[in-house]
This record gives C-alpha cells, sequence and structure tokens, in this order.
C-alpha cells in the first residue's frame, strides 16, 4: 500500500521502540492533516508527530513515526506500541468507506508483520473517549484475519485472501473455504470467468 513519506522536522531524537506488542487506535477528534497533528504536538513539547500513521478521510495514509521510533500517543504504551490516528471525530460521525478502507489496508499490513502483535483502542488504556463510539474497531482489527476460518494457518493463505478479496474466487457457502478439496471444471470456469471480467474492467478502468 501507498504511504506517504514527509520529512518531519523533529525537535530532538527520537527513541527506540521498545516492543511492538499493541496496534493501538485513535481518532483526532477533528478534521485535520498529518501536517496539523505534527504542530500541535510540537506545541505541547513533544518532539512533533506521535503516531506512527494518520489516515485522512480520502484514505491516504501518512507515515508519523518511523515503526522503529517510540510514539507519543498513550501514556504508558509509547514503548510497546505503535499508533494509528484518523481524521475525524468518531464520538460524532461514521468513517467514510474510503477511510474504513485504507485502514484495514495499513492494519492487516501491520499485524501481518507483527504476528504477536494485538489492535486495542486508546480508551482500553485511558479514560477517553477516543477513538470515539462509531470507530469500526472490529472491522479494522480483525483485518488480519483469514478470510475462511480453514485457511487459517494454510500455506496458501495469501493467495486465498487475495482471490476471495477480488471475488474471483469464494468459498462453498458453508462459510469454509475447503482449500485441499478440488475444484469442478465448472468451479474453474466460474473462477476464470470472474478473473477475465476483472481483467477487462481493470484495463477499461485504466485506459
Ligand atoms: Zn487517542
Amino acid at each position: 500500500m501507498e504511504i506517504i513519506e514527509t520529512a518531519w522536522d523533529w525537535a530532538g531524537t527520537l527513541s527506540g521502540l521498545k516492543s511492538a506488542e499493541t496496534l493501538i487506535f485513535h481518532h483526532a477528534a477533528a478534521d485535520c492533516t498529518a501536517a496539523d497533528v505534527h504542530r500541535w504536538h510540537l506545541s505541547r513539547g513533544w518532539l512533533g508527530i506521535g503516531y506512527h500513521y494518520f489516515v485522512d478521510k480520502a484514505g491516504r495514509v501518512w507515515r508519523g513515526r518511523p515503526e522503529s521510533a517510540a510514539g507519543a500517543h498513550c501514556l504508558g504504551k509509547n514503548f510497546s506500541s505503535l499508533g494509528v490516528c484518523f481524521e475525524g471525530n468518531f464520538e460524532e460521525e461514521t468513517m467514510p468507506e474510503a477511510q474504513r478502507r485504507a485502514g484495514a489496508e495499513l492494519a492487516a499490513d501491520i499485524l501481518g508483520r507483527y504476528p504477536a502483535m494485538r489492535p486495542a483502542r486508546h480508551s482500553d488504556f485511558d479514560a477517553t473517549a477516543c477513538p470515539g463510539r462509531n470507530f469500526p474497531f472490529a472491522e479494522l482489527a480483525g483485518a488480519a484475519e483469514p478470510p475462511f476460518p480453514d485457511a487459517a494457518g494454510h500455506w496458501a493463505l495469501e493467495e486465498i485472501r487475495a482471490c476471495s478479496e477480488a471475488g474471483v474466487l469464494k468459498g462453498r457457502g458453508d462459510g469454509l473455504f475447503h482449500p485441499d478439496e478440488c475444484a469442478t471444471r465448472a468451479e474453474l470456469a466460474a473462477a476464470l470467468a470472474r478473473l477475465l471480467r476483472l481483467c477487462d474492467k481493470n484495463t477499461k478502468d485504466g485506459a
């Protein structure tokens, strides 16, 4: 996924992260940019933007601190967590589709790279409403779950996920993928036809 890099002017040297145990979700409680957050956090006397990522309402993902650095987003957890902040106030509004999709992709990427990491809300550790009652936590936290229970741990899990997300190859209607069963020629034809339609659509979209 695309991460927008910014050469932040840190007010000092960032400390190193000690462990990556928790992925903590926040909201900004405002409509703002990553640069706004950087300014706000500098004015609090911090080194700069305290989150590792910022996801805006258009679904763009900005890097804040590098993952190797400790954040400034959750007291007591800054040396053992990564922080992701979402533009908006999810006490009052609901998250736009583009932002949800980008957040899920980012969460799945991070959680996939740190298998022991657990997702959490800021409010799980602090007396705060952050990230807001309408924050789609289950959807974002579950982004790294296998698409079918019987695909968990399978060597082809990522290929199964890619095919099911693209709608090319689905389950058998019983909520399972049956990864080691044979496909009939009819199922193969249906999957190939969906793939051809997808390729055709992408070619036209890209033209
Ligand atoms: Zn927060």
